[in-house]
């Protein structure tokens, strides 16, 4: 299935039963992995988009899940979402990353669009429709510095218009929108930020930069010259700043990171196939100690993203706290530890099924879940992290007990 085969499949006309939500969110989820799983080779080794898994996602009503009842939406929270992030995330790298892309970007339109009428209005459409919305921000020369943005927002009147060197937009081409940072105004700094809702047919992308990957094929992050334009009040009430500390940072953290949590899982159950069947052939290898490594980093992701989703649940309603330079670093410090630990758990996996691991015509081949996870420390540089967090980190006192 094509991009735009997807198109004429995800039409309002095909989903106009409606999504399937009186079942448990789960075992819809676990049906859109299935099917997710079933293609996840094909969408490797073509670098295309996962069409039918997206499609099963949106005809399970997966898209719309966090949106208010109130709007039409399930009101789930991080805490469901990143379950189906790492369901997904067993099943096929790229459909995961996309879904958690989505969502991210619903977050920050729920919580800073409820009580704006156009962005009510949009989140009635997204649960109706089961828009697929994607994300801008990397741009131009900046790269992911996400926080500084080149082009800004014109204003005619009611009337806005963007044009903008696109250097990444993942599953463009497939979106139902794009939601994007820019600058407030031509004379604003580029700290100086908004992000904007634009619909299918209010932009078009001219495909300048191609995606062809190591890994995380299928989320056909090409590059485009975004032209869009729209109504001002497509633009959030509230400053890109604060959107970014308060939803769209700890979303991405802790949904980018299911994502790669689900992909390690995935290896780390291969591994644990391989050596359940060397065991019962008579002989465990010497690289089993490999699985216990693996399985232990596993744990140990799985157990950082647990506490991730507890302690922004448990600010989330208190703005100064959200701010707080203790939690925008241990936020921000959550993607570097998740994106290394989820890389190592892959490899000890890896390194656990020796040369079958390393064969791509095994059962126990671990290549394609390598390569999409090597994506992990780049996706937003860790080095830009760390040296974001370094300087706040002087500032801070040294822990002088263990807990708190
Ligand atoms: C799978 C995938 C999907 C993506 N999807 C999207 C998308 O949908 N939309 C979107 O907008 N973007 C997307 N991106 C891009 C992403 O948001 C980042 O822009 C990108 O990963 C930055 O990559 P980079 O390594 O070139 O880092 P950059 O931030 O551009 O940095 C380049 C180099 O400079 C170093 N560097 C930069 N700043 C510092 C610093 N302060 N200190 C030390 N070293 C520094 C980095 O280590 C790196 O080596 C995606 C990326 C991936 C991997």
């Amino acid at each position: 299935m094509g991009v735009q085969d997807f198109h004429r499949a995800s039409e309002p006309s095909t989903v106009a039963k409606g999504p399937i939500v009186a079942e448990p969110l789960m075992a819809r989820a676990a049906r859109a992995a299935a099917v997710a799983a079933a293609h996840a080779e094909a969408v490797d080794r073509d670098a295309r988009f996962p069409a039918e898994a997206i499609a099963a996602a949106k005809a399970e009503g997966l898209l719309g899940v966090m949106v208010p009842a109130s709007l039409g939406g399930e009101g789930l929270g991080l805490r469901q979402v990143m379950e189906v992030c790492y369901t997904l995330g067993r099943a096929c790298a790229s459909t995961a990353m996309i879904y958690a892309m989505h969502q991210v970007k619903v977050a920050c339109v729920v919580r800073h669009g409820v009580g704006s009428a156009w962005h009510e209005d949009f989140l009635r459409r997204l649960v109706r429709e089961q828009l697929l919305l994607a994300s801008s921000t990397t741009e131009g020369q900046g790269g992911g510095n996400v926080r500084s943005s080149e082009a800004p927002i014109e204003r005619s009147g009611d009337r806005i218009s963007l044009v903008r060197a696109a250097s990444v937009i993942s599953y463009g081409e497939a979106a139902d929108a794009v939601v994007t940072t820019a600058r407030r105004a031509p004379d604003a700094s580029a700290s100086d930020q908004v992000l904007t809702v634009f619909l299918r047919a209010d932009y078009s992308l001219e495909r300048n930069l191609e995606w062809d990957t190591l890994g995380m094929r299928g989320t056909c992050s090409a590059g485009f010259t975004l032209r869009a334009e729209g109504e001002a009040a497509q633009i959030l009430p509230v400053a890109y700043e604060t959107i970014h500390a308060h939803s769209m940072v700890p979303a991405a953290h802790i949904l980018w990171s299911s994502t790669w949590a689900g992909v390690a899982a995935s290896a780390v159950e291969r591994a644990r196939r391989y050596l359940r069947k060397a065991a019962a052939a008579g002989a465990l290898p010497p690289s089993a100690p490999y699985f216990t490594r693996a399985n232990g980093e596993l744990r140990a992701l799985r157990a950082l993203i647990a506490a991730a989703v507890d302690r922004y649940e448990a600010v989330m309603d208190q703005p100064d706290a959200l701010s707080a330079m203790d939690f925008q670093s241990q936020i921000s410090l959550l993607k570097v530890d998740t994106s290394e630990l989820a890389v190592s758990a892959v490899m000890s996996a890896m390194r656990c099924c020796g040369l079958s691991g390393y064969r791509n015509d095994s059962d126990a081949s671990i290549g394609r879940r390598l390569r999409d996870i090597l994506s992990a420390p780049i996706m937003i540089n860790n080095d830009r992290i760390l040296a974001n967090v370094g300087a706040s980190a002087l500032l801070t006192e040294v822990a002088a007990s263990i807990k708190d």
